[in-house]
C-alpha cells in the first residue's frame, strides 16, 4: 500500500532509460501520489530528490536567517546577495521537484527537465549579479567588461535554456549530451571570468584567506562536476551496483551543494568586508542592475519553457498519429539496442 511498484530497465521507454542504471525504475505513468511515496522508496531517484531537497531547505533558512541580519527591503547594497539566495533556492527545489515528478508522463518528465534546466540559468544569471557588485577585482571595477558584464549574463543565461532544452530532443544520445553540458559550460566559464581573475591577481587586499580559500574551494569542484556529468563514475564500471546509492547524479547533487555553499560564504565575506571600497569604487546595485535583471531572465526563461512544453507535445503528437515509419523504425532499434545493454540515456 505505500510502496510503489518497480521496473527494470528493459521494461522503461528509452526517454526513462539512464545510463547504467539497470533497476528499481518507477512506472512511466505514475500518479501524483506514487510519486510522493516513492520519496520514502529505495528507488533510483530517491537520492536524486533528498540531495536537493535537504539543501533546499537549508539556503532557504540560510536566506531567512540573513535577512534579520541585513536589509534586504531598504539596503540596495544587499540585494545582489538577496537575489542570489533566491535563485539558489530556485535551482534546488527545480532539480529535486524534477527528480521527484519526472515519472509522470513522458510529456511531464520533459517539462521538468525544462524548469530544473531554467532553475539552473537562473541561478547562473543570480552568481553573475553578485559577483557584478562584490566579487570583481580592484583592478578590473569600472573596466570594459565590468561595464559589459551584466547584459552579456544574462543573454548567456537566456541561451543556455534554450539550448540545453533544445538538447531533449532528437535521437543522437551523445550529440544531445555534448549540447547540454555546453549549454552550462558556457556561461559557467563567462560568469566565473571575474573571479577566476581575482583569484589569479590575488592582490594582497582582495584575496583574504577568507574569502580566497572558499571561493577557490567552489572554483576547483566544477571540473569534478563536469567528469561525474559526462562519464557516469562509478556506475559505468559497475553498472547495477549503484542504482540506489553513490551513482553519479547523487555525488554531482552533493558536490554542487557543497560548492554552492562556499560560494555563500565567499561572497558574504566580500560583500561585508569589502563595502568601504566598493562602495567608493564599484557601481552601486541599482533596482534595474539586480533585481531587474534577475527578473527578466526569469520571464525570459519561463517562455522558453513554455514554448519547448508546447514543441516536445506536438513532437509526441506527431510521433503518435502519424505512424511515421522512421519513429517506429528508430523505437525497434532502441528496444534490440536495450536487450543488448547498448542503449544509454541520461537525463
Ligand atoms: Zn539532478
Amino acid at each position: 500500500m505505500w510502496t510503489v511498484k518497480l521496473f527494470k530497465v528493459n521494461q522503461m521507454p528509452s526517454d526513462f532509460q539512464e545510463p547504467f542504471i539497470i533497476s528499481k525504475y518507477r512506472s512511466s505513468r505514475s500518479s501524483l501520489l506514487c510519486c510522493l511515496k516513492s520519496m520514502f522508496q529505495a528507488t533510483n531517484e530517491t537520492l536524486n530528490f533528498w540531495t536537493h531537497f535537504l539543501p533546499f531547505l537549508y539556503f532557504l533558512w540560510k536566506l531567512f536567517a540573513l535577512s534579520f541580519v541585513h536589509n534586504f527591503l531598504m539596503d540596495s547594497y544587499t540585494w545582489p546577495l538577496c537575489i542570489y539566495l533566491i535563485s539558489v533556492c530556485g535551482y534546488l527545489f527545480g532539480s529535486c521537484t524534477a527528480h521527484l515528478f519526472n515519472c509522470l508522463s513522458e510529456h511531464a518528465r520533459h517539462v521538468c527537465f525544462f524548469f530544473d534546466y531554467a532553475a539552473i540559468s537562473f541561478y547562473g544569471i543570480g552568481a553573475a549579479i553578485a559577483y557584478k557588485f562584490y566579487v570583481f577585482p580592484s583592478s578590473w571595477i569600472g573596466g570594459l567588461l565590468y561595464n559589459s558584464y551584466l547584459p552579456f549574463a544574462a543573454v548567456s543565461a537566456v541561451m543556455c535554456t534554450i539550448s540545453a532544452c533544445s538538447s531533449r530532443f532528437g535521437d543522437r544520445e551523445k550529440l544531445k549530451k555534448i549540447l547540454r553540458l555546453v549549454s552550462f559550460a558556457v556561461p559557467y566559464l563567462f560568469d566565473s571570468i571575474p573571479l577566476a581573475a581575482r583569484l589569479y591577481l590575488c592582490y594582497s587586499e582582495d584575496c583574504p584567506d577568507e574569502s580566497f580559500r572558499p571561493h577557490l574551494r567552489q572554483f576547483l569542484i566544477a571540473p569534478m562536476v563536469a567528469f561525474l556529468f559526462a562519464t557516469h563514475f562509478p556506475e559505468c564500471i559497475a553498472p547495477g551496483k549503484f542504482d540506489v546509492v553513490g551513482h553519479s547524479h547523487q555525488l554531482f547533487h552533493v558536490l554542487v551543494a557543497l560548492a554552492t555553499n562556499d560560494q555563500l560564504n565567499a561572497l558574504i565575506w566580500d560583500m561585508v568586508h569589502r563595502r568601504e571600497y566598493l562602495n567608493e569604487h564599484g557601481t552601486k546595485p541599482t533596482f534595474f542592475w539586480s533585481l531587474g535583471v534577475g527578473l527578466f531572465v526569469f520571464t525570459a526563461n519561463m517562455l522558453v519553457v513554455y514554448a519547448f512544453s508546447v514543441l516536445i507535445k506536438h513532437q509526441y503528437f506527431f510521433r503518435k498519429y502519424t505512424g511515421n515509419m522512421f519513429y517506429k523504425m528508430k523505437g525497434r532499434a532502441k528496444v534490440n539496442g536495450v536487450a543488448n545493454g547498448t542503449d544509454k540515456k541520461s537525463s
